[in-house]
C-alpha cells in the first residue's frame, strides 16, 4: 500500500493501479463501526505501520505524514469515545527509531551548501507550512522553509536536504559484492552531501532504537497507566480492563 503523502498529495506509487486504497482513518471507522456491534465489547488495534515502515529508509516527510495521519485516527477514536464512554483508548508505540528533529532547513538563507541552511534552536524558527484547507496536513511538503530530521544511524547514502518528491527514499543499493552501498540516484540534487553509514553494509536502512515510548491514554483503566512501566505491564492493564482473568469459583 501506498503512504499518505503518495496516495493523497504526490499521487505516485502504486496510487494509478490502485486509487482506492483506503487510509487509516477510514479503516478505523469501519473497525469501530462493525466491531461495536458485539454485544460483549471488542478489542481493536490500530497501527501507524508506516510511520516505521518510512522510518527505516529514513524518509522523513512520508513518516511525519504517516504520524499526522495516526494522529486523526486517534481523533476517530476519541469521537468514538464520547459517544461511548465505557473505552479505553491507549496509545504507545512498540519501538522507536533513532531519529529527532533537529531544526528546520531554510532555502532561503544564502549559499549553496545546504548544511548552512540548517537553523538549530531559535535559529531554526517555524517551518513555513500552510494547511490552507483545514485538512490536517501541509498543503505542500516542500516549502522553503521545512523540518529537518535527523538519524544516528543508517547505511551509507546522501542526505538531500529535501523531502524525496518521486516516491519514497531508497537511501542505499546493493553493489555486485551485496553490499549496501549509497544510491547514486541522490547524488546530483543540489546540495546533497555523502553520509557514510554507521551499521555493517548488510544493513539497506536504519534500524529501531531501545529508547522509552510514550504512552497516553483515557478512558476507564487509564489511571492504571503512571511512571514507568514495563511493557508486559500494559497488557496486564488491558486484561484487568477487560476482566480476563479466570472466574474465581469460591
Ligand atoms: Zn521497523
Amino acid at each position: 500500500m501506498d503512504v499518505t503523502l503518495d496516495r493523497e498529495f504526490l499521487k505516485k506509487g502504486t496510487v494509478d493501479k490502485f486509487p482506492n486504497q483506503p487510509g487509516l482513518v477510514a479503516m478505523t471507522k469501519v473497525a469501530l463501526d462493525r466491531l461495536s456491534k458485539n454485544p460483549d465489547g471488542f478489542f481493536l488495534m490500530v497501527e501507524g505501520s508506516s510511520i516505521d515502515k518510512m522510518s527505516h529508509p529514513l524518509d522523513w516527510d512520508r513518516a511525519v505524514y504517516e504520524t499526522i495521519e495516526f494522529d486523526q485516527a486517534i481523533g476517530v477514536a476519541r469521537e468514538f469515545q464520547k459517544a461511548h464512554p465505557d473505552t479505553l483508548i491507549v496509545v504507545t508505540g512498540d519501538h522507536t527509531h533513532g531519529v529527532s528533529i533537529i531544526g528546520t532547513v531554510d532555502d532561503e538563507k544564502p549559499g549553496t551548501e545546504m548544511r548552512e541552511k540548517v537553523g538549530t534552536y531559535a535559529e531554526a524558527g517555524f517551518p513555513n507550512y500552510k494547511d490552507e484547507n483545514g485538512d490536517g496536513y501541509p498543503d505542500k511538503v516542500d516549502v522553503s522553509r521545512r523540518l529537518f530530521l535527523s538519524a544516528n544511524n543508517g547505511p551509507d547514502h546522501y542526505e538531500t536536504f529535501r523531502p524525496k518528491l518521486d516516491g519514497p527514499f531508497v537511501p542505499a543499493v546493493q553493489n555486485e559484492k551485496k553490499e549496501y552501498v549509497a544510491n547514486e540516484q541522490y547524488k546530483d540534487v543540489p546540495g546533497a552531501v555523502f553520509v557514510q553509514g554507521n551499521l555493517p553494509k548488510t544493513s539497506e536502512s536504519g534500524v529501531h532504537a531501545v529508547d522509552d515510548v510514550v504512552l497516553q491514554s483515557a478512558g476507564p483503566g487509564s489511571e492504571e497507566f503512571h511512571g514507568y512501566m514495563e511493557q508486559s505491564d500494559v497488557y496486564r492493564v488491558l486484561a484487568d480492563t477487560f476482566a480476563l482473568g479466570a472466574k474465581q469459583t469460591n
